[in-house]
């Protein structure tokens, strides 16, 4: 049985003193939850947050971090700032940061692996755009942002790794994927890491869905077979929203 996993990307939203109050009264609201929960907020309010967050079952993670370990890369934040933070966890491949900044799979490869070199988890999210789905591109374009994204990602580094399916379409739209159509994805990135790894590495990957995940739609989504959590955008920067959806099975 593999365990939920919900986790919160705060994308750019909320100062390092709002960001430290918000995770105050979340560390609060979380408590008793038998899910594993994270919240990613902006590189300044890390250290408000993780202060926040101390001995709370709420882990914290970065939205994204620098492909080197150190040097002149000027506006960049480093796997080993973010460590030393006490940051735990990081969310590469966003679409965001593949469809805005330009990452493609080789650069988000980096990341991946140099995260796993300083013992942070990884969560690589990957989806299609609509131009792709309408195209039936579907299964190519996610099984080539794994196969690019984990390109010499060990066995032993597996258990590290969470993927985040989020269409783009459905991210920050109010569209979701309906539970059916997220679930068969899930089933084929499950297949793919099968063939790449193993059946065990397979069965117990846990895979997020992200895109408008909100308190309505969130049960249904979580009651599918290989929907393992959520990646959630917008309705994780306000209580009303985010505490329901992480105690998604006490609504
Ligand atoms: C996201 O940013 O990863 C996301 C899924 O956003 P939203 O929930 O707002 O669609």
């Amino acid at each position: 049985m593999r365990q939920k996993y919900i986790a919160g990307n705060w994308k750019m939203y909320k100062t390092p003193s709002e960001a430290a109050e918000y995770a105050r009264s979340l560390g609060e609201a979380l408590r008793g939850t038998k899910h594993k929960l994270m919240v990613a907020p902006a590189f300044p309010c890390l250290p408000a947050v993780i202060d926040a967050l101390k001995g709370s079952n709420v882990l914290v993670g970065a939205q994204n971090m620098a492909s080197e370990e150190q040097g002149a890369h000027t506006g960049e934040v480093s796997v080993l700032m973010l460590k030393d933070l006490g940051v735990k966890s990081v969310i590469l491949g966003h679409s965001e940061r593949r469809h805005t900044y330009g990452e493609k799979d080789a650069l988000i490869n980096a990341k991946v692996l140099l995260a796993l070199k300083h013992g942070l988890e990884v969560i690589l999210c990957v989806g299609e755009t609509l131009e792709e789905r309408e195209a039936a591109r579907v299964d190519d374009v996610v099984n080539g942002q794994l196969a690019g994204g984990l390109a010499g990602v060990t066995l032993q580094d597996m258990p590290r790794i969470t993927i985040a399916y989020e269409p783009v379409w459905a991210i920050g739209t109010g569209k979701n994927a309906t539970p059916a159509d997220a679930d068969a994805v899930h089933r084929t990135i499950r297949a793919t890491l099968s063939k790449i790894y193993s059946a065990e590495v397979a069965q117990k990957m846990i895979i997020q869905y992200g895109g408008s995940v909100k308190p309505d739609n969130v049960k249904s989504l979580m009651a599918m077979e290989n929907i393992d959590g959520a990646l959630v955008g917008g309705a994780s920067l306000k209580i009303d929203t985010f505490a329901p959806i992480a105690n998604f099975d006490r609504i």
